[in-house]
């Protein structure tokens, strides 16, 4: 297994093209808008070495026997599966943030299972391929991305039907050797900061949209291929030099725009060609995975926020209040559900065909669509607790300033300091670090990963309620109705 170092050094050899601010950005690694996300993912690695975490962070592959990262890991139990869950409530703790590489775990997980079923109705080899993929993964310690959003154009059309056949990503030659893909993919979560990408299709599709059934795993830096970074709300603080003011200096999340310009792919990471009906079973599966995975890395942010709460309330010497409790409280039951949901989904969990195993779909969804709500509630409260001075307080730079202002020469420095002290153990550094952070994670850069990808990674919410409705059984429920009313069918 790499070490967050070697996985740091390991990015600067790829010859990933990135884009932001309309050029191109050569040394990525370094760039302070980007690095704390590439930070994120090296806490993956950094928490695998560390013993006290090895049962959670490690795991023996089914594939070698080898001990392996839990995020390059096929799931061989729902004890696996409630692993999973709580290791990203682990790094939610360790990283406020989004840390990225579950995408890749989710994807590796639904392509395994769905490319077996693929094989055994139509005799192709996507599986073995695909084996063959994930073991060089477990054996490099690679962080994958898992891409499935598609731009999608005109949300009422098929992908055959749109007027731009590329706003969905598809496969434009075939040749003996392999296939050229062409289209892009939207909001992907790390894919700057990983080493390789697997497509998946966005949608069940029918037999027209064959040429967009299609699934393979490509390098960062395979030509044609390149990435324009998603900016996120407060952004530019990261270039101010001010670490205070960017709330959480050391951690972030990342989404980008990837671009594949008639990218070739050689047979060998082919894992869906024209396979039309299977489209369906690995949007299902992937986004099953990942509603889960929101029951473990949200509730570990949803940790962190409510630390930083209670935090705020007793440096404003508030912490006695009733209503304060109340509200940690309630703060504190919403997390936890949303906990209970991704333990329970994966408890539930069955063995699919291939031999991994998958979360139960009905409770994964219900996970998701909690988690498109609760984490709002919670920073509504966070936000009552912390007070407007989250958004009103003056920058770093005037807390650190010498500039003399006052009638006695007092600096603004001076006068910030005298103006936002609270009770005497508390410096007024540590008020504004807190009251940061919350404003980070409510409506900075932080709010992309805590709430919007709450509203909509991994589906949005009526994904969710499509799914609900599909596995929630009405007519098994209006049976057990009618049994105890006594209505007998006619
Ligand atoms: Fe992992 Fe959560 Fe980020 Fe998805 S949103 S990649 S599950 S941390
Ligand atoms: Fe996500």
């Amino acid at each position: 297994m790499m070490t967050a170092k070697e996985y740091i050094d390991s990015l600067r050899k790829l010859n990933t093209r990135v884009y932001m601010f309309g050029e191109k950005i050569d040394n990525w690694v370094d760039l302070p808008i980007i690095r704390p996300s590439i930070n994120c993912v090296a806490m993956t690695y950094a928490l695998a070495q560390d013993p006290q975490y090895e049962d959670l962070m490690t795991a023996t592959s089914n594939l070698t026997g080898r001990k392996i990262n839990r995020f390059t890991h096929l799931h061989q139990s729902a004890d696996d599966l409630v692993k999973k869950v709580k290791m990203q409530r682990l790094l939610g703790q360790k990283t406020a943030s989004c840390f990225q590489r579950c995408v890749g775990m989710d994807a590796f997980n639904a392509v395994y299972s769905t490319t077996y079923e693929v094989d055994e109705k139509y005799g192709t080899h996507y599986h073995e391929n695909f084996k063959k993929f994930l073991i060089m993964v477990q054996d490099e310690d690679l962080t994958v991305d898992g891409a499935m959003t598609d731009p999608k154009g005109d949300r009422s059309k098929a992908p055959h039907d749109q007027k731009d056949p590329d706003l969905f990503l598809r496969v434009v030659e075939r040749r003996a050797d392999g296939i050229v893909v062409n289209g892009a993919k939207v909001h992907q979560t790390g894919a700057i900061n990983s080493h390789w990408h697997i497509f998946m299709p966005t949608i069940a599709m029918g037999e027209a949209d064959k040429d967009w059934a299609v699934s393979f795993a490509c390098p960062s830096d395979a030509e044609g291929l390149y990435m324009i970074y998603g900016r996120q709300s407060c952004d530019t603080r990261k270039l101010e030099g001010c670490s205070i003011d960017v709330g959480n200096a050391k951690f972030g999340g990342q989404e980008a725009l990837v671009v594949l310009d008639h990218v070739f792919i050689p047979n060998e990471y082919i894992f869906l060609n024209g396979e039309y009906d299977f489209a369906g079973m690995m949007v299902e599966r992937f986004a099953g995975y990942h509603r889960q995975s929101y029951g473990g890395c949200k509730v570990g942010v949803g940790d962190v926020v409510i630390g930083a709460a209670a935090l705020a309330a007793e440096y404003n010497g508030a912490e006695k209040a009733s209503h304060i409790k109340d509200k940690l409280i309630e703060m504190t039951h919403l997390n936890e559900t949303l906990f209970s949901c991704g333990i329970a989904c994966s408890c539930e969990g069955c063995q699919t065909k291939a031999g991994n195993y998958q979360i139960d779909l009905l409770l994964a969804n219900v996970c998701k669509q909690n988690v498109t709500r609760f984490p709002y509630e919670i920073v509504r409260l966070a936000e009552d607790i912390a007070g407007g001075l989250m958004v009103t307080m003056p920058s770093e730079k005037d807390f650190k300033s010498d500039l003399a202002v006052g009638n006695n020469g007092e600096t603004i420095g001076e006068i910030c300091n005298k103006y936002f002290a609270t009770h005497e153990n508390v410096s007024t550094e540590d008020r504004q670090k807190v009251l940061r952070f919350l404003e980070n994670i409510c409506l900075g850069a932080a709010a992309v990963g805590y709430r919007t990808e709450s509203l909509h990674g991994a589906g949005s919410p009526q994904a969710q309620r499509i799914m609900i409705a599909r596995q929630g059984n009405i007519q098994g429920k209006k049976q057990l109705a009618k049994t105890i009313a006594g209505i007998s069918d006619k």
